[in-house]
């Protein structure tokens, strides 16, 4: 109750939501009965859960951001979803996001942006700013996020929260409205690091439902959370820092703070270490080939019959014409560029010198982090390279816009799993900034031990 007055109290300010449950306190009753007869629940149960519009849900509308498919009803549960109900966590709503998760401010959302609760005319972040303004709003204590190329990390550092990408393959996709599907990671967006390690759990493992879902066991993140707050885990722990991580285009204040943290960790015995990482500067330019390249193909299923809107066009036409009305109306400005963008990088005579270059510089990229990870034990950087910009700023500029990914976009190239913690707000301008910190694949763990005894 106190969750669903808070959304309503300045949901219309914030604009997190995009539906919100009119079940969660019939559901939280539930709970609360199971409880009171004495059934032992998980420690989340009963625990509200903003679930980003890119996870499709039986009881509320899954829209993606995108007009073409408004009011569309799934006749499921995505996994993670499905894992969460039957842990006792009870969905209380939908968050709002950029079209189809293309973005970096939810301003791309075909149900207008929302706001940074830290500065209403400032954007969240994106794709996922609605869940991690809800968070920050106080609207919900947790939250479920989507990641292809920042989309958890970014938000979580203008918005001041915790934002975890997992591994690839560590959480299931499943029910997840497909962007670039060799990038996209489901994660939890929370307050504290021990909370998305606590939802990390419940969420996470093996879905046969998942072809790319990792088949092996995973040690539990909240009992490596739970290690790492004595801080004893900073004694000699190796920290890389990436040289082509600074200078041109990241805030002097973003800078100070990342500099302040380092030294924070000298001081509690931590060594830091340079890493020169040469192909990172090529990973924007890889990513927006690899991902507009998916992305055309992936929104191939929208096509009038299937799923969601339908537009006639005036005197009638053919199945192509209704098609072609149907995305003229139903795609926003970001989904159009992206499909043209990625249908040309495929098509015959240009994939070898787009994509097939693409898919050679990730695994570049992917040979950078192995170098790097037989050096230090973690990488840190700051999760983004400013902190939250105008509303407005840079929606007309899709280039400004992508430059905002580059410090989280290597880990969704390589498949390794990426945090963004809070790192103090900027002195210039008193907005959040965030701690980003990156493991080898499979040390998930390693990330919370970590962030657990920095936090
Ligand atoms: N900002 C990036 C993009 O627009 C990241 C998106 C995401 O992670 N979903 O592609």
């Amino acid at each position: 109750q106190a969750h669903l007055d808070r959304i309503a109290a300045v949901d219309g300010d914030v604009h997190a939501f995009l539906h919100v449950s009119d079940s969660a306190l019939e559901t939280a009753r539930g709970i609360d009965e199971r409880r009171a007869a004495g059934e032992e629940l998980h420690e989340l149960a009963g625990v509200p859960l903003a679930v980003k519009d890119v996870l499709v849900t039986t009881d509320m509308p899954s829209t993606s951001g995108s007009k073409i498919l408004e009011g569309y009803m799934s006749p499921f549960d995505a996994t993670v979803v499905e894992r969460a109900r039957a842990a006792g966590l009870i969905a209380i709503g939908k968050t709002n996001m950029d079209e189809f998760a293309m973005g970096s401010s939810t301003e791309h959302s075909a149900y207008g942006p929302t706001h940074n609760p830290w500065d209403l005319t400032r954007i969240p972040g994106g794709s996922g700013g609605g869940s991690a303004a809800a968070v920050a709003a106080f609207e919900a204590p947790l939250a479920l996020g989507s990641d292809t190329g920042g989309s958890i990390r970014q938000p979580a550092h203008v918005t001041g929260t915790v934002g975890v990408k997992p591994t690839y393959g560590g959480v299931s996709r499943y029910g997840s409205i497909a962007l670039a599907s060799s990038l996209d990671q489901i994660g939890p967006v929370t307050r504290t690091v021990l909370d998305a390690a606590l939802l990390h759990d419940v969420i996470g493992g093996h879905d046969a439902r998942d072809s790319t879902s990792i088949p092996e066991s995973w040690v539990s993140m909240a009992a490596a959370a739970r290690e790492g707050q004595s801080g004893e885990v900073l004694t000699g722990l190796r920290v890389g820092v990436v040289k082509q991580f600074s200078g041109e285009g990241f805030q002097a204040g973003v800078e100070q703070r990342f500099a302040e943290t380092l030294t924070l960790l000298q001081g509690a015995g931590a060594e830091i270490v340079e890493i020169d990482a040469p192909h990172f500067e090529y990973a924007v330019a890889a990513y927006y080939l690899i991902l507009p390249a998916e992305a055309s193909s992936n929104l191939a299923r929208y096509d009038s019959v299937r799923f969601g809107l339908r537009v006639h066009p005036q005197g009638g036409g053919t199945v192509e014409d209704v098609m072609a009305a149907t995305r003229e109306a139903g795609f926003g400005p970001e989904v159009k560029r992206r499909i043209i963008l990625g249908t040309y990088a495929l098509s015959s005579g240009y994939y070898d010198a787009y994509y097939g270059s693409a898919q050679k510089v990730r695994t570049l990229i992917q040979r950078d982090f192995n170098a790097a990870f037989d050096q230090v034990d973690v990488i840190a950087s700051p999760s983004a390279p400013t902190t939250a910009f105008k509303i407005g700023e840079r929606v007309n500029d899709p280039l400004a816009m992508y430059l905002n990914d580059i410090t989280t976009i290597p880990a969704n190239l390589a498949g390794v799993p990426g945090i963004s913690i809070p790192m103090g707000l900027a002195p210039e301008d008193g907005l959040p900034t965030g701690l980003q910190l990156m493991a080898p694949v499979r040390a998930d763990d390693r990330l919370y031990r970590v962030a657990a005894a920095i936090e």
